[in-house]
């Protein structure tokens, strides 16, 4: 039992591993990347709870006088064991801390490569020697160290990455920017964007750092250019006047995630800079016959409201939309009054919420106490 405990455990974790890739044709696959990582993170939990209980059914078959010895012990390979699980169980924990920013989560992430390698020699000295347990053992190996390989190497170098060049760069609100991108070579063959897919994007000007960052697409699949809004956060967004038209990104994907079914009259809902992927769609909405469309965006200063002369054409010359800007005041609770009304006078609306994490949990909560199905929303998080 333990044997098969610690076979599985690799695997899954090999597994996990694999499912952290951001690989086109495998979160196609999946129905996305919002729920290849759902995935990735279950996996990530049923591999801790196997190799949980490998380590009781190994405490369970040891005979009592030993186990001290195997659990204070000089052995490397057992010690590589026990670092392992260590290491992982740490890395779980932080992982799931919901308070953690993102520099932190990422950080506490390297120990998940670390446990592997751990686990990986403890596995190679006490596997045993038949076909089956070997086979088992090197396919996850191979899975996990490949894994392993393409993730950190995707920090540095990506084939499959197209180059973009900065067409424009526009102010749209006092904290977005709108950049506009277009192919570098457009006699290769681009990958075409849709609107509520996901890119990530690396800034090449100097002074920007190597990170991949995940954006919204906000263009549609014809439009020759790929649009983009930038919230002034961090690190990088928050000096985008430093880049010039001609400079070069770098651009991963496109990943699916929102879609929309526009059967039924709608409720798009941002929060912040979740108002994005409705940009996107409202421009590819605008020669189509579509069902009322009510868009609220919640803000937390008026400064933070979009505007810009595109964005005014497409609220203008969209059908059937009407746009409401909900200013609310930071740390304070959005007020749901509008949406409350709306839900009222729509008859079955389909709600598509978009925006950071906490306003996205009270959002959920509050249209479920208002009796909406929770197969009438459809969410995006902007979270890693
Ligand atoms: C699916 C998804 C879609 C997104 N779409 C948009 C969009 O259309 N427009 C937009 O302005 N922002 C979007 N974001 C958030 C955007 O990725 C971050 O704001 C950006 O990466 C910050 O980079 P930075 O170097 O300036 O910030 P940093 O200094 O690196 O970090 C500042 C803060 O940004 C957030 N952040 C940083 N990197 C990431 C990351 N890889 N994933 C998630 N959050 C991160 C964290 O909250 C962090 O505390 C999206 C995030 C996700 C996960």
């Amino acid at each position: 039992m333990s044997r098969f405990l610690a076979l599985f455990s690799l695997t899954v974790f090999a597994l996990s591993l694999l499912t952290a890739l951001r690989w086109r044709v495998m979160s196609r696959l999946l129905g996305g990347l919002a729920l290849q990582y759902r995935l990735h993170h279950k996996l990530g939990l049923i591999t801790g709870v196997a190799f949980t209980l490998h380590v009781l059914a190994e405490i369970l078959q040891t005979p009592p006088d030993f186990i001290q010895d195997l659990i204070i012990t000089r052995d490397p390979p057992l010690l590589a064991g026990w670092a392992a699980i260590l290491l992982f169980c740490v890395a779980l924990v932080f992982s799931y801390r919901q308070t953690l920013r993102f520099q932190s989560w990422r950080l506490w992430h390297f120990l998940f490569p670390l446990a592997f390698l751990a686990a990986s020699y403890h596995g190679l000295v006490f596997a045993r020697d038949d076909a089956w347990d070997q086979g088992l053992l090197y396919t996850a190996l191979s899975m996990g160290g490949l894994s392993l390989g393409f993730l950190l190497l995707g920090h540095i170098w990506n084939p499959r990455a197209q180059r973009y060049r900065i067409q424009a760069l526009d102010k749209v609100s006092a904290s977005v920017w709108e950049l506009t991108l277009e192919p570098k070579d457009r006699r290769r063959k681009q990958q075409p964007c849709r609107a509520g897919q996901i890119i990530y994007l690396r800034f090449l000007s100097r002074g920007f750092s190597r990170a991949l960052h995940p954006f919204s697409v906000a263009s549609c699949r014809l439009e020759p250019y790929l649009r983009l809004y930038i919230k002034n956060l961090g690190r990088d967004t928050s000096h985008l006047q430093d880049l010039k038209s001609g400079h070069e990104v770098e651009v991963l994907g496109p990943f699916v995630e929102l879609k929309l079914n526009l059967d039924r009259p709608q409720i798009w809902i941002g929060g912040g800079i979740g108002i994005a992927p409705f940009l996107g769609f409202l421009h590819c909405t605008q020669t189509l016959d579509t069902p009322p469309i009510h868009i609220l965006h919640y803000v937390s200063r008026g400064e933070d409201i979009i505007q810009g002369s595109e964005i005014a054409r497409v609220q203008e010359t969209t059908p059937h939309l009407v746009w409401h800007n909900m200013v609310d005041k930071k740390g304070h609770r959005p007020d749901w009054e509008r949406l409350d009304a709306l839900l009222k006078s729509l008859s079955k609306p389909r709600i598509v919420i978009c925006g950071p994490n906490l306003f996205m949990r009270m959002l959920r909560e509050h249209l479920k106490g208002q009796g909406v199905s929770s197969q009438d929303i459809t969410t995006e998080e902007f979270n890693p």
